[in-house]
């Protein structure tokens, strides 16, 4: 866990902040048991590209496995893309509104809007926990498996491992 690298990238626009700090994430990176974040090489915060549109964090894999959590619209109000509004993500929107997110209909568009203080919950809580799963999935569970497990499994793997660090009030 110690030898984790924490970074935070320079933000590229004054209209995206960074949902939480790097101490948070050094603070979240202590609920995992020791052996799921081994072989992590670096945990950060990263500005979101345009072509990133909704996405909050990733895991990449590779011989040097890195989580980012994204930079949110500094409105803390996200239109969704239509794309997101059917299948794998309504999953993470139920969990986002239990953390406290609205998800608001206007004119046939959806709109999330969030507090600060949930906002951050839902990165550490349930974002990064999630990309922690992956790296989980990767290095304990792929890794024994005798075929290439699907993406699906690999994604509810990563939502049921990160329901687990979830504190919902
Ligand atoms: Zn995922």
């Amino acid at each position: 866990m110690d030898n984790v690298r924490i970074y935070e990238k320079p933000l590229n626009s004054p209209a995206y902040v960074y949902p939480c700090t790097i101490e948070d994430i050094e603070q979240q990176l202590q609920m995992y048991p020791t052996k799921d974040v081994a072989g992590l090489y670096a945990v950060g915060l990263g500005p979101r590209c345009h072509s990133e549109r909704t996405l909050m964090g990733f895991y990449e894999r590779g011989p040097r496995p890195l989580i980012e959590l994204k930079a949110y619209p500094a409105t803390l109000c996200e239109r969704l893309p239509r794309y997101c509004q059917f299948g794998k993500s309504q999953r993470h929107l139920a969990v986002a509104i239990r953390h406290g997110m609205l998800l608001e209909r206007e004119r046939g568009w959806l709109y999330c809007k969030w507090h600060f203080d949930q906002l951050k919950r839902h990165m550490l809580e349930f974002i990064l926990s999630h990309e922690v799963g992956h790296h989980v999935f990767d290095t304990q569970i792929a890794r024994k498996s005798w075929c290439t497990p699907s993406m699906a499994a690999n994604e509810s793997f990563a939502d049921e491992y990160a329901r687990r660090f979830c504190k919902f009030s």
